[in-house]
């Protein structure tokens, strides 16, 4: 695709970035068969293609509208585009940055720039976010059918073993997962415990900074990273063999640090260090030798979510499911694999009615061989599903932490 961008982003690095990627665009429309915006909303400008040249547009100074936002906010950021694109265009990569410069340009409502503000202030801070959610949870019983669902109930971490093996590993808690899915950290400290290996979280280390970056407020993202590598180097030195993430959100922004960080004069290195170290949990346990784990499952069948940011980003489709089938795990078959369930991150609450559709299509194709449970690898999705699904969902660790026979 042949681009002349405006000398305002022709000059800066990210103008440059955005531009080379358009740039490998062949407008072959491959990617509009696996966009779930495009298959729900049928309109070109609903697709990447269409995305494409709307930021194309915006960077060659073209007019710029709030049609044109409306429409870049539609797109989940879901990367499915990037997995079908033979041509091996970065979409994730483009839209970040042109969601940034757009919003430095075309201002928001008053409203819309509230929910963002309160979004991007109560989400990545894990204390805020635990103290409105103890209230959500308290009102539980006493709220409508409709919000009683949106909150998640109450649950406790189980046991977490002390850190005394020679193998370590660090764990992002993350700003959601502690106070929502407690127990998902604990059980893959039990799991790993069990085979040898320690899994550590460095207290300070806070929100992987998807939230901030994802909502064009980079530079607040930028700094939540380099507070986490601050947090995890001394770990790191100390020599934990790698950062397993049990959330695909987290995990997928992690391994982007050092991409993020690499004109830092002072992160680049220690950024590029951290993101080869990352690594999602179910890769890591693969490598493991989990014979010694002795499973059985009791599990009955099993549909299993893999996350888009699992699939389309990390690049781990399957390796989930490989661990599962390893514990005998019977795996329910299900539909559309590729489709994103409509949680992407603060997709939710941003677009809640195109959300709830997506939403809707997944359970179906999650649930069309009749499983007995859902299992996923990512909070945000775990607490999306569960607001609709008629069977529970669980994070696959802590199933997997309860078939030691
Ligand atoms: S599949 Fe890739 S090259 Fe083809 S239109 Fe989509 S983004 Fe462009
Ligand atoms: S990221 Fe997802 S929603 Fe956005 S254009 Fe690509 S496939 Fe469509």
């Amino acid at each position: 695709m042949q681009t002349t961008l405006v000398s305002q982003f022709a000059n800066t690095s990210e103008g440059q970035e955005a531009e080379a990627i358009l740039r490998t665009c062949v407008h072959c429309g491959f990617c509009t068969a696996t966009c779930p915006t495009y298959q729900e909303l049928n309109d070109e400008r609903d697709g990447p293609r269409g995305r494409i040249y709307l930021m194309k547009q915006f960077l060659e100074g073209g007019e710029v509208t709030e049609k044109t936002r409306h429409h870049l906010d539609r797109c989940l950021t879901c990367r499915s585009c990037e997995t079908t694109c033979p041509s091996g265009v970065e979409y994730g990569r483009l839209v970040d940055i042109s969601r940034g410069l757009l919003e430095q340009q075309l201002e928001r409502t008053g409203k819309e720039r509230l929910l963002r503000w309160g979004l991007r202030t109560v989400l990545p801070n894990r204390a805020l976010f635990a103290f409105f959610l103890s209230i959500g949870q308290f009102f539980r019983p006493v709220l409508p059918e409709g919000l009683r669902t949106k909150v998640p109930p109450r649950r406790k971490a189980g046991s977490r073993p002390t850190a005394s093996n020679n193998r370590m590993v660090l764990a992002l808690a993350g700003c959601v997962q502690p106070s929502a899915t407690p127990d998902t950290n604990a059980a893959a400290a039990r799991v790993l415990d069990r085979l040898g290996i320690s899994l550590i979280e460095a207290p300070e280390a806070g929100c992987c900074g998807a939230v901030n970056y994802h909502l064009s407020a980079h530079e607040a993202g930028l700094i939540a990273m380099r507070g986490n590598i601050d947090a995890w180097w001394p770990v790191i030195e100390a020599g934990a063999e790698a950062i397993v993430m049990t959330a695909s959100g987290c995990g997928a922004m992690v391994q982007d640090y050092g991409h993020l960080l690499r004109q830092d004069p002072v992160y680049a290195a220690r950024a590029k260090r951290v993101s080869e170290l990352t690594t999602d949990l179910g890769a890591f346990l693969l490598k493991q030798d989990l014979s010694v784990l002795n499973l059985q499952s009791r599990a009955g069948k099993v549909a299993f979510h893999c996350p888009c940011t699992l699939q389309h980003a990390m690049k781990q489709n399957g390796v989930v499911e490989q661990v599962l089938r390893q514990a005998g795990v019977e795996l329910a078959q299900t539909r559309d694999q590729h489709l994103c369930c409509g949680s992407a991150g603060t997709y939710s609450v941003l677009q809640p009615e195109l959300s709830q559709r997506l939403l809707a299509n997944k359970l179906e194709a999650l649930t069309v061989d009749n499983p007995d449970r859902i299992v996923t690898a990512n909070v945000g999705c775990q607490l999306h599903l569960e607001t609709r699904a008629q069977v529970p969902v669980q994070h696959w660790i802590e199933l997997l932490d309860t078939l030691q026979r």
